[in-house]
């Protein structure tokens, strides 16, 4: 996992870059000045960027929620070793006010 974690940086630059590539192809070909293709371009690779990072980094994650029900608290840690991980498990288990979610 921590792996596929380190790839995380790279993958999103490399998405962000072919995305935003594909766009100033896109948008040379019907005559769009230069200024405002590169705005776009910056605009869509790192927005690209971030959102592929946020996937993968999300995909790694581990995630505690609280047992109780209708309970709203979690804990999201990345990368936790193990005492770490027990840690925040047994925290996000005996935290002092359960917060409720709002049902209607
Ligand atoms: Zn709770």
């Amino acid at each position: 996992m921590l792996r596929f974690r380190r790839l995380a940086v790279p993958a999103a630059v490399t998405a962000g870059g072919w995305v935003a590539w594909f766009m100033v192809v896109r948008l040379r070909a019907h005559h769009v000045p230069v200024s405002l293709i590169a705005a776009c371009a910056l605009a869509v690779f790192a927005n690209v960027m971030v959102a592929v990072r946020s996937l993968i980094e999300g995909a790694c994650a581990v995630t505690h929620r609280c047992p109780a029900s209708g309970c709203a608290f979690r804990v999201r840690l990345t990368n936790p070793d193990a005492a770490e991980n027990r840690r925040w498990q047994e925290a996000a288990t005996a935290h002092p006010t359960h917060a409720q979610t709002w049902r209607h």
